[in-house]
């Protein structure tokens, strides 16, 4: 590989565009806020850091951590002019499946590879480089991208075909999802009955209702009023509103993650765009 070039420095591309800088991969960083990319060059001085998507020429892997998939898209087709024959394309972003498939083509009808490469962890895995990560592709072009995603994460399966990662983490969310709001509603009505929400979490922990909420964000981002994991509502509305419509698009019954669904993007709205999704406990209380 002769240069990495890395689109998407937000809670998540951040540290792993620092972490490939750091394995002294040489990285060309770009995000769409001019803030953003001069605080990534001032903090990974190894970096270099371009102001638009034409600097990319130099680039034989290129991975995307985007919003969504209408920014994955529109980024992955400028792109397309400015990278080299052969380029890869990495989208670690949490995408839509369908589109992921199109986009794969769109990609390869001009003669460049597509991978999906979701993660899941948060922002602490991150940092650490002890991400899951899902991939969906080309065998041999998950292969190629392996030796990078070795930096970033710790298991990395192989799913399936294109858009298979990307399936995956929408409902590893969705199950995530319900799973917090779960969790949420049953230490407030514990709460109401009497109970302290801490010996909950204590009682759920060893017992049966455990979940990711209970051990690593009930006490840590819900009681202690911090919310502040750095995983925003609005995005995890997103996933469970893509799992939903998966499973619409596939006739399979998901008629618990249509409820998911309708609270997360509820509870986004009224709580705006920068909401914390651990927010979600607040949104749950009794008015
Ligand atoms: P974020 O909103 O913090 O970061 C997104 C970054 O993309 C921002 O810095 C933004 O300026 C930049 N951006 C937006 N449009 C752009 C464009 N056109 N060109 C270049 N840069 C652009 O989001 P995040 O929390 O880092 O999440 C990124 C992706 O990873 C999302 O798809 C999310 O669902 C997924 N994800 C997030 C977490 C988490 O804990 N935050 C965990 C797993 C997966």
């Amino acid at each position: 590989m002769k240069q990495l070039g890395f689109i998407g420095l937000g809670m998540m591309g951040f540290p792993m565009a620092g972490r490939l800088v750091a394995a002294d991969i040489s990285v060309l960083a770009y995000d769409v806020v001019p803030e953003t990319r001069q605080r990534f060059g001032a903090e990974f001085t190894g970096a270099r850091v371009a102001d638009d998507l034409q600097a990319f020429s130099a680039c034989d892997v290129v991975i995307t951590m985007l919003p969504n998939s209408d920014i994955v898209d529109a980024t992955v087709h400028r792109l397309l002019s400015a990278l080299p024959s052969g380029a890869l394309i990495i989208d670690m972003s949490s995408a839509d499946p369908v589109r992921t498939r199109a986009l794969a083509e769109a990609v390869g009808a001009a003669g460049k590879r597509l991978i999906d490469a979701p993660v899941s962890g948060g922002v602490s895995r991150a940092c650490a480089g002890t991400l899951a990560i899902m991939t969906g592709g080309d065998p041999a072009d998950i292969e190629r991208a392996r030796p990078i995603l070795a930096h970033l994460g710790k298991a990395i399966t192989t799913v399936g075909s294109i858009g298979a990662g990307h399936a995956m983490k929408a409902l590893n969310n969705y199950v995530s999802a319900a799973g917090l709001i779960a969790t949420a509603e049953a230490l407030i009505a514990g709460q109401r009955f009497g109970i302290d929400p801490n010996v909950m979490v204590d009682v759920l922990n060893s017992s049966t209702g455990k979940n990711n909420t209970t051990e690593n964000k009930a006490k840590q981002f819900m009681l202690s009023g911090a919310f502040n994991s750095g995983f925003s509502l609005a995005l995890m509305a997103k996933d469970v509103g893509i799992a939903a419509d998966l499973a619409e698009a596939v006739h399979a019954s998901m008629q618990l993650g249509g409820h998911v669904s309708e609270m997360c993007s509820r509870a986004s709205e009224l709580l705006g765009k920068d909401a914390d999704h651990t927010e979600m406990y607040r949104y749950v209380q009794p008015q």
